[in-house]
C-alpha cells in the first residue's frame, strides 16, 4: 500500500461558510481526516502545517513548505505528497516547489473553489484525486503537478483564470497533461525538464508590475532604491512598454537591477519583434530579460528563487529566460 503525506496550508478546501453565507476559516480542517474516501487503499499521513489563506501566503511560507518536503524525502518512507492550498496563489507556491525541489516522488497541489459546507464543493472530491495522482506511478518524474476539476496541469504553466467556477485552473496554451479519471491519473503529454535550485532562503524586494496604455515612469521610480533586488515587467502584446516608461526603466537598469519581460497577454511570449521606442527589440538591447510562456507571477518566482540561489548576470537570465527548454 502507498503512503502519502498530505500537508494542509489552508484555504477555501479548509474553510465552511457560516449562517451568513461568509467563507471563513476553521479551527478544525473539515477534510483533514477524510481517509474513507481511500477505501483502505492509501496510507494517509497528516500534516496540518498552515491555516492561511492565499493573501497570507509568502515565499518564507513556501520556503517553509518546500523544506518539510525534503524533510520527508530524506528521512521519511513516503511515496508522495499532497499539499492542499487556497487557490488565489496556489500556482505560485506550486511553481515555487517546482524550482526547488529534486523530482524524485510525486508532488501534487490542489484546493477548492467551494469551501466544505457548501452545495457543489468540490474540495474532498479534489483531494481525492490528488491523492490518486500522487500514488500513480506515472506520476513520477513530471515535476510539480496542479489537480484540480478531473484535470492535471504542471505548476510550471497553470494560472487561475476564473474568480469562482470551479473549472478555473487551465493551462494556456498547451492545456493540461493529463487527466483523473474514475480510480487513476492518465498522462497524454509531459514538459521538458529544467533547472532545478536548492535554495536554503528567500530575497525580498522582487516586484511585477504590469504595463498599460499611457503609462508614465512613476511606478518604475517609486521602486529605485536599494532594497529592490528584481522585477518583473508584464509588457503589453508581445513584449512592448509605453515610451515615457524607458528613462525609468534605464535608470534601474543602470542601478544593476534585473529586469524581466514577459507578456501581459493570458496566451503566448514575449519576443524581441517590434523596432520603435519601447518595443522588444529596444527591450532587448537595454538588457531586459525575455521570459517565454510564463506569466507574470510565475516569473517573479523564478527571479526571486535565481536571486535567492544567487545567481547574477548571464547566469541569472539564462535561468529565467528559459521556461520552456
Ligand atoms: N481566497 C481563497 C484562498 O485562496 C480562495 C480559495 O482557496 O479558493 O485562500
Amino acid at each position: 500500500m502507498k503512503t502519502i503525506l498530505a500537508i494542509h496550508t489552508g484555504g477555501t478546501i479548509s474553510m465552511s461558510q457560516n449562517d451568513k453565507g461568509e467563507v471563513v476559516p476553521n479551527d478544525e480542517n473539515p477534510i483533514a481526516e477524510e481517509q474513507v474516501i481511500l477505501k483502505g487503499q492509501i496510507n494517509l499521513i497528516t500534516d496540518e502545517m498552515f491555516n492561511l489563506p492565499s493573501p497570507h501566503v509568502t515565499p518564507e511560507v513556501m520556503l517553509k513548505i518546500k523544506q518539510r518536503i525534503m524533510r520527508t524525502i530524506d528521512e521519511e518512507h513516503v511515496d508522495g505528497v499532497v499539499i492542499t492550498h487556497g487557490t488565489d496563489t496556489l500556482e505560485e507556491t506550486a511553481y515555487f516547489l517546482d524550482l526547488t525541489l529534486p523530482n524524485t516522488i510525486p508532488v501534487v497541489v490542489t484546493g477548492a473553489m467551494r469551501s466544505s459546507n457548501e452545495i457543489g464543493s468540490d474540495g474532498l472530491y479534489n483531494f481525492r484525486n490528488a491523492i490518486l495522482v500522487a500514488a500513480t506511478d506515472e506520476s513520477y518524474g513530471k515535476g510539480v503537478l496542479v489537480v484540480m476539476n478531473d484535470e492535471i496541469h504542471t505548476a510550471r504553466f497553470v494560472t487561475k483564470t476564473h474568480t469562482t467556477n470551479v473549472a478555473t485552473f487551465r493551462t494556456p496554451t498547451f492545456g493540461p497533461i493529463g487527466i483523473v479519471t474514475q480510480s487513476k491519473a492518465k498522462y497524454f503529454q509531459e514538459l521538458i525538464k529544467t533547472e532545478v535550485a536548492d535554495i536554503d532562503h528567500v530575497v525580498d524586494g522582487v516586484y511585477l508590475i504590469k504595463a498599460y496604455a499611457g503609462m508614465n515612469g512613476d511606478l518604475f521610480n517609486a521602486i529605485n532604491h536599494s532594497g529592490t533586488k528584481g522585477l518583473v515587467i508584464e509588457g503589453l502584446g508581445a513584449g512592448n512598454v509605453p515610451p515615457q516608461t524607458l528613462p525609468a526603466i534605464q535608470h534601474l537598469i543602470d542601478n544593476n537591477i534585473p529586469i524581466v519581460l514577459v507578456s501581459r497577454c493570458y496566451n503566448g511570449v514575449a519576443q524581441d519583434i517590434y523596432d520603435y521606442e519601447g518595443g522588444g527589440i529596444q527591450l532587448k538591447k537595454m538588457g531586459l530579460i525575455l521570459c517565454q510562456g510564463l506569466n507574470g507571477q510565475k516569473a517573479r518566482i523564478k527571479l526571486l528563487v535565481g536571486l535567492s540561489d544567487n545567481k547574477a548576470g548571464a547566469d541569472l537570465a539564462s535561468f529565467v529566460s528559459n521556461a520552456i527548454s
